[in-house]
């Protein structure tokens, strides 16, 4: 059973690259980003609060967010393990993370940190927003997403080392070289035949 954390700052390529590295592993993406987005997306009571955070740059309430991973974690897909994309973001969601593990008789295999400098996130995070035309794309809400990364999901970086479980990827340079990187560190994640 494999679970892995990928964090990251807004623009680091999580999304880029979870895919290939969960291909790899044999285990689902669970991106809280793109299930807040779908949720919005479908108009339901869920969307309509996430919305207004996604919109500011600001973190959803950990009791949403918690309730809301906790049911998408106890799905049938997710008993081979799964990849986290953006989740956990915050101490008490790291603390959900590990309750419902041990409810599940596994624990975290990895957390795959991208690193990225400052000023490649701000450019890469514009030039998504010609693109992709996403609400939470603009100038002011990029400063703010990466200032509440800073704040309240770097810490989650020392933890997760203190426990021996960091791998950290070097997200700068194209992504053709990222996602070298990032096999490197999936094939040592995988348990050889
Ligand atoms: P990015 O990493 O570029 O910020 P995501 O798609 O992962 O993009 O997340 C978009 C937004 O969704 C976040 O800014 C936040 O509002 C919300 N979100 C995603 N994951 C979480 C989480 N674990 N806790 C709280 N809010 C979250």
């Amino acid at each position: 059973m494999t679970t892995v954390v990928l964090m990251g700052p807004p623009g680091a390529g999580k999304g880029t690259h979870a895919e290939l590295l969960a291909g790899r592993l044999g285990v689902p993406v669970i991106s809280t980003g793109d299930i807040f987005r779908a949720q919005v997306a479908a108009g339901t009571d869920l969307g309509r609060t996430a919305q207004r955070y996604l919109d500011a740059g600001e973190y959803v309430p950990d009791e949403v967010t918690n309730a809301m991973v906790r049911e998408r974690l106890d799905a049938g897909d997710c008993r081979p393990g799964f990849l986290l994309d953006g989740y956990p973001r915050t101490l008490d969601q790291a603390a959900v993370l590990d309750e419902v593990l041990a409810a599940q008789a596994r624990s975290l295999v990895a957390v795959v940190v991208l690193q990225v400098d400052q000023e490649a996130l701000v450019q890469r995070l514009l030039r998504r927003a010609e693109i992709e035309h996403r609400s939470d794309d603009t100038e002011e809400v990029i400063r703010r997403r990466l200032e509440v990364y800073a704040e309240q999901t770097v810490p989650l970086i020392s933890l997760y080392g203190g426990r021996g479980l960091l791998r950290e990827v070097d997200g700068n340079g194209e992504i053709s070289e990222v996602r070298e990187r990032v096999l490197h560190v999936a094939c040592a994640l995988t348990p050889a035949e």
